[in-house]
């Protein structure tokens, strides 16, 4: 091995220059060019031209560029910088390029670890870093490209979202819309409602201060009702004492009945009335048990009436006293007072002793029964001579005598008339009135009766509708009586105006009549009084009667089970019904 030479300073350049790998030497601060192989010069893109002098002058391009400090900080430390891909710009043909190292500024030092030198290495990987820029780039296009249709996908995707949203979001305005206008509406509805709830509210103020005004108004006249009421109820108490001690002195029972569960509560003077000791209550089944049999069932009728009906109460009837065996003869008069609380009315009354009068009474009856029966035989001898007379004057045709007969025919039969009537009435009163029953047509009856009318009554006319068919069984002659009896009344009230209408007709199975002037009329409060028995209205140009007419007249029509009624206005003439039940059958004449 010893004769083996080792390499000097300049064969090792030589090496140098022989590798492939770009290759330089360098020296000092500046890095002054001691050795550049072929490799490292093509880098560079210089000859041998480069070699002595120092980088920056070699390669003025690489002014700027860190590369001179490199080689300082090597040359001065004694140190390695490396690096990889780097770039240099480097001065080709007389042009500027981007080129890309792997490079390596090694310190090469002597055995005192002095620096002598800096081995520089260098590969170009411009190609290679070009390669994979092109490759990055061509990836990042296609990353790119992919983002970007991704992008683009997601892009469409988010636009179909946005014109869903955006279709919604028209929608919804729509809505919105359509929210706001009725929301105006509303609005305005409202608007009007108030402004109509603030004149209501203005009327209401309005009239509500009236009524306050009212109010105290009527609060004044409370206070002043409420001392008349006081005063009212002080005369009450006064007259109270008043109609007790009438009572007493006019010798009155009294009683009260409870109308649901019909507790009699009598005075001791009612109690002595119906014969009772007085010391003890009766039930009102014992009051009626004393009454004679011929009233019993008509005043328990009447009571029962008053009870139901409109609580007026006037019965007169006879007794028979529980003790005594008396007969007394009692009107009663009540009225029925529903109690404040609704529920039930007190019957309440007084019962006078009227025996006296009822005598009186009976024996004024008895009286004209006998006068009536007295004068009723001459009248007939009177009426048979009248009726002789009739016929020889006829023979004689001396036309004074025959009309002076006929005067006194008619004048025979008005009285006779009115005897009958007195004697029917205390037939009535005696209970001794018959009803003489036949089938006739009321039709042909009353055209029967307004004929002799008109022969009698000359001064009116009386029209006349017939009904067809109105079978009734009555006593032909009592019925004749009320129409005979209605026909004149017309005739006597209605001085004037002489027409009279008599008219029939069928309603509900019973046949209906009616007799209508045109006179003096009747007024309200004499038309409830008119049926009674002597009941005469009064007036200033009285016309002669003794009022047994209509009252003879009613019970006849109410023996037959039939009403009769009277409407009339004072001044305005009258029309007076009646009517009787139909018989079904054939009329038998
Ligand atoms: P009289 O006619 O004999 O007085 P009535 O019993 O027939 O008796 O009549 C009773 C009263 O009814 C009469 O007094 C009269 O005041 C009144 N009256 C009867 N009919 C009519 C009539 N058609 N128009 C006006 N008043 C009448």
């Amino acid at each position: 091995m010893s004769d083996v030479q080792p390499l000097n300073k300049k064969q090792l350049i030589e090496v140098l220059s022989q590798t492939k790998t770009a290759t330089a030497i360098h020296i000092g601060e500046e890095a002054l060019i001691q050795m550049a192989n072929q490799a490292m010069l093509t880098i560079w893109g210089k000859d041998q031209s480069v070699i002595g002098k120092t980088l920056e002058d070699a390669l003025p391009e690489l002014k700027g560029q860190p590369f001179a400090q490199m080689f300082k900080k090597v040359w001065l430390e004694g140190i390695t910088i490396s690096g990889a891909e780097t770039a240099a710009d480097l001065e080709i043909d007389g042009e500027i390029k981007t080129f890309y190292f792997d490079f390596e500024y090694r310190a090469i030092k002597d055995e005192f670890n002095q620096t002598i030198c800096i081995l520089h290495t260098a590969t170009d990987v411009t190609d290679r870093v070009s390669n994979r820029k092109l490759m990055e780039e061509f990836f990042n296009k296609e990353i790119a490209l992919e983002r970007e249709q991704a992008l683009n996908e997601e892009l469409a995707a988010s636009n179909e979202e946005l014109n869903a949203v955006n279709e919604e979001l028209a929608q919804s305005q729509e809505e919105l819309l359509t929210l706001n206008e009725t929301l105006e509406r509303r609005v305005e509805a409202r608007v009007k409602e108030l402004s109509a709830s603030e004149t209501r509210y203005r009327i209401i103020s309005d009239e509500l201060a009236a009524i306050n005004e009212e109010m105290t108004a009527s609060n004044e006249e409370l206070a002043l009702a409420h001392e008349h009421l006081k005063e009212t109820f002080d005369e009450l108490e006064d007259k109270e004492i008043a109609l007790r001690l009438a009572i007493e002195a006019a010798n009155f029972g009294t009683w009260h009945m409870h109308s649901e569960s019909r507790e009699l509560v009598t005075s001791a003077r009612l109690r002595e009335l119906f014969g009772f000791d007085a010391a003890h209550e009766i039930t009102i089944e014992q009051a009626l048990g004393q009454i004679t049999e011929q009233y019993r069932a008509y005043v328990a009728e009447k009571i029962e009436n008053a009870l139901h009906g409109n609580g007026d109460y006037d019965v007169s009837y006879a007794v028979i006293g529980f003790n005594d065996k008396k007969i007394r003869w009692l009107r009663a008069v009540g009225n029925l007072k529903a109690d404040k609380s609704g529920e039930f009315s007190s019957f309440t009354g007084v019962v006078m002793d009227i025996s006296l009068i009822k005598k009186d009474e009976q024996r004024k009856n008895d009286f004209i029964a006998m006068v009536s029966h007295e004068l009723k035989t001459p009248l007939t001898s009177l009426n048979g001579y009248i009726q002789v007379l009739q016929r020889k004057a006829i023979v004689f045709q001396d036309n004074f005598v025959n009309s002076s007969l006929e005067m006194a025919a008619k004048q025979v039969k008005k009285m006779t008339g009115m005897i009958n009537g007195f004697l029917n009435v205390s037939r009535l009163e005696s209970g001794k009135i018959v009803l003489n029953l036949s089938y006739f047509s009321l039709t042909d009856l009353i055209g029967t009766v307004v004929e002799e009318s008109r022969l009698m009554e000359t001064s009116h006319t009386i029209d006349f509708q017939s009904c067809e068919h109105t079978p009734v069984y009555a006593d032909y002659d009592k019925i004749s009586n009320v129409i005979v009896n209605l026909l004149s009344n017309a005739v006597k009230y209605a001085p004037i105006a002489k027409n009279i209408e008599v008219t029939c007709t069928i309603i509900n199975q019973r046949v209906q009549v009616s007799v209508k002037d045109h006179g003096i009329g009747i007024s309200a409060k004499d038309i409830g009084k008119l049926f009674d028995r002597y009941y005469r209205v009064e007036s200033d140009n009285q016309v002669s009667g003794f009022g047994i007419g209509l009252y003879l007249s009613a019970e006849i029509i109410a023996r037959h089970n039939g009403t009769i009624w009277v409407e009339s206005e004072f001044g305005d003439g009258a029309t007076f019904y009646f009517n009787l039940p139909l018989h079904n059958g054939n009329v038998k004449s």
